[in-house]
């Protein structure tokens, strides 16, 4: 399969070695209720997971909790809470938002809180191979050692040096010198040989990825915010510790903007998972992401998510419509389908056109039906709810053996030309939406 790397700025064949393939997704820092543009990256990475899984390639996907940060804090503070409760509460609230949105179980969520031994030790070593540097309780990385840094945003050191207004701490070397442990006593904080502190976020991720993926990671993703400087700064890391880059492939998915501004808390004009899942499912979430490139920029309005409302649950309604069909006339079946089904989202996951597909299919299975095609309409069907399966859309099972039988019974009646009876009963299946 192909994605678009961001440093080569083209398609890129992934190599997949023995069936395995492993993903990092860097994930939230729970101090508070996601918004939409939080979740786009794992929905991506989970069409991304599911396609895989398809072809039966065992996936490991980690996906980091930062429950240790200055914004937890705060939040602590202002909800009279300890930081561990604010993070566990916010933890619980991502994964129940996850499971609405039908997210694939196996993901794997290590929080930063529970493995502080651990990165204080590869901080250490970072300062043994001369890589890292003491100033006070503090502990920064030389990014001048790494001759790469800013192949990943794009960004090299001496054009932002020339940006570079206001210089943080006096006693960095560098400006873009970043924090691996900073002192602090506020908050939860750890006793090491360095001060009492916290880690730095560009660390928790590089460590990570090292306890629980290894050397490098097959496919690093996050959104397209985080190239610069957070995984620059992941990489420059992992170079200095292991001599590779951290990630074969780099996968960014675009911003998101409401109306055409920019989404964040600053400017109160957040629109938080929660508050759309009272109105609209998970399933019309994910559909209005797809309509366009995971890559691309995507804009948010209402009007747009009653549309993708609109148009999945008429997709789901005319899928359950041909699947009664099948059942009725006794010719609903597995069917063994052609790998050029996912042609489209193995080459740079183009969901937007496997939509246009999946449409057309719908069409193709209407008019089998009309004509009385089962074995067309079978094999449409289940092309269909294959696809949609790897688009993670939720297809409830309506065809319970109660329902099953009143479908059996109308077409019994239409049959012994019980007309009066027959269209009484089809209303009830139309009102189920069966057929
Ligand atoms: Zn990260």
């Amino acid at each position: 399969m192909k994605l678009f790397s961001s440093i080569e700025k083209k398609n890129k064949a992934i190599k997949i070695m023995n069936n395995k393939l492993s993903i990092y997704v860097c994930g939230p820092t729970v101090y508070n209720h996601v918004h939409i543009g939080n979740i786009r990256p794992i929905v991506v990475f989970d069409v991304l997971l599911r396609l895989l899984r398809t072809f039966k390639v065992d996936v490991n996907f980690v996906h980091n909790i930062t429950d240790i940060d200055d914004k937890i804090i705060k939040q602590a503070k202002l909800e009279n809470k300890t930081e561990l409760e604010i993070g566990n509460y916010y933890l619980e609230h991502y994964k129940s938002i996850l499971e609405k949105l039908n997210i694939s179980k196996g993901i794997y969520f290590p929080k930063v809180s529970e493995h502080i031994g651990g990165i204080v030790k590869y901080i250490e070593f970072l300062v043994k191979k001369g890589f890292a540097y003491k100033v006070d309780g503090d502990v920064y990385f030389s990014i001048d050692k790494i001759k790469d840094y800013g192949i990943i945003s794009n960004k090299y050191i001496n054009d932002l040096e020339v940006g570079a207004r206001i210089e943080e701490n006096k006693s960095k070397k560098s400006p873009f010198d970043f924090v691996l442990w900073k002192e602090t006593k506020s908050g939860l904080n750890w006793k090491t040989k360095f001060s009492y502190g916290r880690p730095g976020w560009h660390t928790e991720c590089a460590y990570l990825i090292n306890k629980y993926i290894g050397r490098s990671v097959d496919i690093h993703g996050g959104g397209v915010d985080l190239k610069f400087p957070h995984h620059e700064n992941e990489n420059a890391q992992n170079i200095a510790l292991c001599n590779v880059p951290i990630a074969k492939n780099w996968v960014h998915v675009g911003h998101l903007t409401i109306n055409d501004t920019k989404m964040s808390k600053s400017l109160n004009n957040c629109v938080y998972v929660k508050d759309l899942l009272e109105i609209y499912s998970g399933n019309a979430i994910r559909w209005f992401f797809y309509q366009t490139g995971y890559s691309n920029p995507i804009n948010y309005a209402d009007e747009y998510m009653e549309q993708a409302e609109e148009d999945i649950s008429k997709i789901i309604d005319d899928i359950n419509m041909f699947k009664s069909y099948l059942i009725i006339n006794n010719e609903l079946r597995p069917v063994m389908l052609s790998p050029s089904i996912f042609e489209l989202l193995l080459n740079d996951l183009n969901i937007p056109n496997t939509i246009t597909f999946i449409n057309a299919e719908i069409k193709n299975a209407h008019i089998a039906l009309r004509q009385k095609e089962y074995d067309t309409l079978n094999l449409k069907y289940n092309i269909l709810y294959t696809l949609l399966n790897v688009l993670g859309i939720n297809i409830e099972n309506i065809h319970t053996d109660q329902n099953i039988d009143l479908l059996l019974k109308w077409d019994k009646l239409k049959s012994d030309r019980n007309f009066v009876q027959a269209d009484v009963l089809r209303k009830e299946l139309i009102r189920n939406k069966l057929i």
